[in-house]
C-alpha cells in the first residue's frame, strides 16, 4: 500500500491564497470561496488516486491553518470572538487574522513555528473556561465530499496531546484526569462520527512525540489512548508521527491497540534501531515514511528499499506501507511548471507531485522479486552515482582556513556599546522598524515587468529609488529615529538574495506555504556558494544619501538563508553555513565602507532548525552561531551590528542568543506576554533589544494608548538604558493605510512616554 501524510493545499498556481485574499477583501462572495475550494480538494484527491495513493488524506485542507481549524472543531476558542455573532467561517478569520468594527477589537490569535519547519501554526489558548465540544463538521464534510467522487479517504486530526502540548495554557492542569477526560468525550464523539460515516482509516497526527518527552507527558498519552482506543470499533487509527523518531515512548506505543504507527525514517533514521531492537507487532500496519515530505532533491530508491527489507523481517510486506516522511505541506507542488530549468538541475528534483510518483515506483520495486534488476532501480543508482561527482568543492579550501580570530568580534560589547552611543546621537527609546515596508501592488507589478522583460532595468531602478525616496520622507515625517530602505528591490529576503548568490537555482512556480495565505518560493542551494556582486549597498547607500538620521543596512544572515532554502542532502550543512556567511561577510564590509554606521543580520530562521531534541542543541548551535559571527566579526567597533528574530521560543536559549554577541536585537513579542523580557534579564544577554509592540500580521490598527502601555511595562522590564521601540516583524505583508496611521501611534507613544515618564527627552 501507499499513503502520504498531507498534500500541499494552497493550489498549484496559489490559488487558495487568491480566493481567501479575495474574501476577506470583500471581492469574493463567500459561496464561491467554499465552492472553489471544494474543487480544489476534488482536484488533489484525484492526482493522488492517478498515482495509486492507498491511502489518500482529507482534512488536510485548510482555508488558513489546520490548528486553528481543530481548535474549532473542538471548541477550544475564546468566547470574545464567538460573540462576535459571525458565521463559523468569519469567527475563524476573526480569530486567525483579528477583528475590528465601531464596537470590537479583537487581537489575532498568535503564531508560532510548526517544530523545525518554516510553517506557522495559530496558537489557541486554553484556559478554565474553555469547555471542549464538538464544534464543526469540517473533517466529516471533507470525507463525505471526496466519497461522493468516489473516493475514501484517510480523515487526518491533530492528536490530543499535540494539542494541549502546542496550545497556550493558562490557568488549567492538562494532567488533571478531570481535565483531560472532558476533551477525551470529544475525541471519542469524533472517532464515533468518523466510523458511523464510513471512515476505514483515520490519521491521528502526534508529532510531539519525537521531542523529549517528561514521564507525566508519556503517562497523559497512554491514559488517553488507552481509553480512546477501546472505542473504536471497526475504524482502523493510524497514529501518525512525523520530524524525528519515538524514542522516548516507543515501546509503549507499539503496545497500544493503533491499527498503524506512521514513523518517519528521513528525520528519524533512529527509528529503525528502535524497530530492530524492540521488534514490532506482526499484526500492525507500519506507515515508513522513506520519502522525504520537506526537501526537493529525488529519492534515493536503494537506502530507501534497504529500510523496507529490513522492515518486512519484522512485519509482513502486506502490512508496510510506503509513505512520505511527514505532509507534502513543506514542498511545492509540481515540477511541471519550472519550464526554465533544464534538464540537468530538474532531474535531481521531486516536488509533491513527483513524490507521489516516487512512492508509486517504490510500490512497484517493493513487490519485484529482485528489484535490483529493474531499469527504474538501476537509472536511480546510477543517478546518485553521478550527483556524488559534484561535491562542493572550491570554497571549501577558504573555509577550512578560518581561524578562531574570523570568528570573534573585537573588542568587547562593552567598550563598543560606548563607542556607539557616542556615534549615534539617538534619544532615549530609539524607535525603529524591522526593515521592509508594505510590498504594494505597483511594486509587484512593476517587478514582474521587469522580470518579464517588459520594462528595461533603468527603469526598474528609477522606481525603486523614487520608492525609496518616498519612505524616507515619510519616516522623517513620522518621526522614527533609524531609517531602513524599506527592501523594495527584494521579492522575498532569501530568494533576493539566492538570485543574488551563485549556486543557487531559482524555481518559477515553487510556492510553499509559510502561514495563512502567505506563500514563500525557498530557493535550491546546489552548488559552491558565492557572491557575485554587492547586492544591497547601492539601494541602501541612496536611501542614506537622502537623509541625515541614520539607515539601517539590511540583509539576511547566512543561518536563515540556509534554512529557509532547500539544501542537498548529501553534504554537510555546516559548510554550506559558512559559505553563505562568507559571502554575507563581503557584503556586511561592504556595507561599511559604503558609509553604513548600522547594520542589521537578520536571522528569524536561526532558532526554527533547532533540533527538536535537545540533546542535538549544542552541536547545532555551535555552528550556527559561528557562521553568524563569521559575518560581520571584522566591522569597526563604532559600526552597530542589529539582528533580527522572531516567531521561535527562544526563552530557553537566550544564554546561547547572547553568544552572537549582537549589538541590538529585536524580536517578537507584541502577540505574547512579556515573560520573555524576564528571561532576557536574566540571561547572559546584554545587547540591547526591541521586543515588537505591535503585531504585522494583523491588519489590526494599534492605538497609541495599547502601545504606550506596552512600552511602560517593557521599561519596567528591562528599563530604559537597553530598550528600542519597533514592531515585531517586517511590515511587508501589510496595507499602507494599515500602517502608517500604527507607526504613527507608535511613535506618539514613544514621545509620551520620553516626555511624561523620563521628564525630558534625554540623550541615551
Ligand atoms: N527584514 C525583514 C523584513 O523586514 C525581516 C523579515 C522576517 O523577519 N521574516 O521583512
Ligand atoms: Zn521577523
Amino acid at each position: 500500500m501507499i499513503s502520504i501524510v498531507g498534500f500541499p493545499r494552497i493550489g498549484q498556481n496559489r490559488e487558495l491564497k487568491k480566493w481567501v485574499e479575495g474574501y476577506l477583501d470583500k471581492k469574493l462572495l463567500k459561496d464561491e470561496l467554499i465552492k472553489n475550494s471544494r474543487v480544489l480538494k476534488e482536484t488533489h484527491c484525484k492526482i493522488q488516486k492517478k498515482y495509486g495513493i492507498d491511502l489518500i488524506p482529507s482534512n488536510d485542507f485548510s482555508f488558513y491553518d489546520t490548528f486553528l481549524d481543530h481548535a474549532m472543531l473542538i471548541n477550544a476558542i475564546p468566547d470574545e470572538y464567538k460573540n462576535l455573532g459571525k458565521d463559523e467561517l468569519d469567527t475563524y478569520f476573526a480569530l486567525a487574522k483579528g477583528y475590528q468594527d465601531e464596537k470590537y477589537d479583537l487581537k489575532a490569535l498568535p503564531m508560532k513555528k510548526w517544530f523545525f519547519t518554516n510553517y506557522h501554526y495559530i496558537v489557541p489558548e486554553i484556559t478554565d473556561r474553555t469547555s471542549f465540544k464538538l464544534s464543526t463538521t469540517k473533517p466529516f464534510n471533507e470525507f463525505s465530499e471526496a466519497l461522493s467522487i468516489g473516493i475514501k479517504t484517510k480523515p487526518v486530526i491533530i492528536g490530543p496531546l499535540t494539542f494541549l502540548m502546542l496550545s497556550k495554557k493558562s490557568g488549567v492542569d492538562i494532567y488533571d484526569k478531570n481535565f483531560w477526560e472532558k476533551l477525551l468525550t470529544v475525541y471519542i464523539e469524533i472517532i464515533e462520527t468518523f466510523e458511523s460515516i464510513g471512515v476505514e482509516f483515520v490519521q491521528i497526527d502526534e508529532p510531539i512525540l519525537v521531542t523529549d518527552l517528561q514521564k507525566n507527558d508519556i503517562e497523559l498519552f497512554l491514559s488517553f489512548y488507552r481509553n480512546l482506543l477501546c472505542h473504536k470499533g471497526y475504524l482502523k487509527i493510524v497514529l501518525q508521527t512525523y520530524f524525528g523518531d519515538v524514542r522516548d515512548i516507543y515501546e509503549k506505543l507499539i503496545s497500544l491497540d493503533f491499527d498503524a504507527i506512521g514513523l518517519d525514517f528521513v528525520d528519524g533514521k533512529y527509528n529503525l534501531g528502535l524497530i530492530k531492537k524492540f521488534g514490532y507487532p506482526k499484526d500492525k500496519f507500519i506507515i515508513a515514511g522513506v520519502v522525504n515530505g520537506r526537501n526537493v532533491f529525488k529519492n534515493n530508491y536503494k537506502e530507501s528499499l534497504e529500510i523496507l527489507d529490513t522492515l518486512s523481517t519484522f512485519v509482513e510486506k502486506k502490512n508496510i506501507v510506503i509513505s512520505t516522511s511527514c505532509s507534502l505541506l513543506f514542498v511545492p507542488y509540481s515540477l511541471k511548471f519550472e519550464t526554465q530549468l533544464d534538464d540537468s538541475q530538474k532531474k535531481y528534483l521531486a516536488f509533491a507531485e513527483e513524490k507521489l510518483m516516487e512512492l508509486s515506483e517504490l510500490n512497484t520495486l517493493f513487490y519485484q522479486h529482485e528489484y535490483t534488476k529493474n531499469s527504474l532501480y538501476i537509472q536511480n543508482i546510477h543517478f546518485f552515482e553521478e550527483l556524488s561527482t559534484k561535491k562542493f568543492s572550491d570554497i571549501n579550501t577558504v573555509v577550512n582556513n578560518l581561524t578562531d580570530d574570523d570568528f570573534e568580534r573585537k573588542p568587547s560589547f562593552e567598550e563598543r556599546i560606548k563607542v556607539q552611543k557616542e556615534v549615534f546621537d539617538l534619544p532615549n527609546l530609539p524607535t525603529t522598524t524591522i526593515g521592509s515596508f508594505p510590498q504594494t501592488k505597483d511594486v509587484r507589478q512593476v517587478r514582474s515587468k521587469f522580470k518579464n522583460k517588459e520594462i528595461t532595468f533603468e527603469e526598474y531602478d528609477t522606481f525603486l529609488k523614487a520608492k525609496i525616496e518616498r519612505v524616507i520622507k515619510l519616516q522623517e515625517e513620522i518621526g522614527l529615529d533609524v531609517l531602513v530602505h524599506g527592501e523594495y528591490e527584494r521579492n522575498d529576503m532569501v530568494e533576493f538574495f539566492g538570485e543574488n548568490l551563485e549556486g543557487f537555482i531559482i524555481t518559477k512556480n515553487g510556492w510553499v506555504q509559510s502561514y495563512g495565505t502567505r506563500c514563500v518560493k525557498p530557493p535550491i542551494i546546489f552548488s559552491d556558494i558565492k557572491r557575485k556582486r554587492p547586492i544591497t549597498v547601492e539601494y541602501i547607500k541612496y536611501a542614506q544619501s537622502l537623509t541625515k538620521k541614520p539607515v539601517k543596512g539590511i540583509l539576511t544572515g547566512p543561518v536563515t538563508i540556509l534554512n529557509w532554502s532547500f539544501v542537498r542532502e548529501d553534504i554537510s550543512v555546516k559548510n554550506v553555513a559558512l559559505q553563505l556567511a562568507l559571502a554575507m561577510r563581503e557584503e556586511v564590509l561592504d556595507l561599511e565602507k559604503a558609509g553604513i554606521k548600522i547594520i542589521q543580520i537578520d536571522e528569524p530562521a536561526l532558532i526554527e532548525k533547532l533540533p527538536l531534541k535537545r540533546c542535538y542543541h549544542q552541536e547545532y548551535l555551535s555552528w550556527a552561531i559561528r557562521a553568524f559571527k563569521l559575518t560581520c566579526s571584522k566591522v569597526k567597533p563604532q559600526t552597530q551590528i542589529h539582528t533580527h528574530m522572531c516567531y521561535s521560543n527562544f526563552d530557553d536559549i537566550l544564554d546561547e542568543i547572547a553568544k552572537m554577541d549582537v549589538d541590538v536585537i529585536t524580536f517578537e513579542a507584541a502577540k505574547s506576554d512579556f515573560t520573555l523580557l524576564d528571561s532576557i534579564k536574566k540571561s547572559a544577554l546584554k545587547a540591547e533589544v526591541g521586543p515588537g509592540v505591535f503585531d504585522v500580521h494583523s491588519p489590526r490598527i494599534v492605538s497609541k494608548e495599547e502601545m504606550e502601555r506596552l512600552i511602560l511595562i517593557m521599561i519596567e522590564k528591562i528599563g530604559v538604558g537597553r530598550l528600542w521601540i519597533n514592531p515585531d516583524c517586517g511590515l511587508k505583508t501589510r496595507k499602507e493605510d494599515e500602517v502608517i496611521p500604527t507607526l504613527q501611534n507608535m511613535v506618539l507613544a514613544t514621545w509620551e512616554v520620553r516626555n511624561k515618564k523620563l521628564k525630558n527627552n534625554i540623550k541615551r
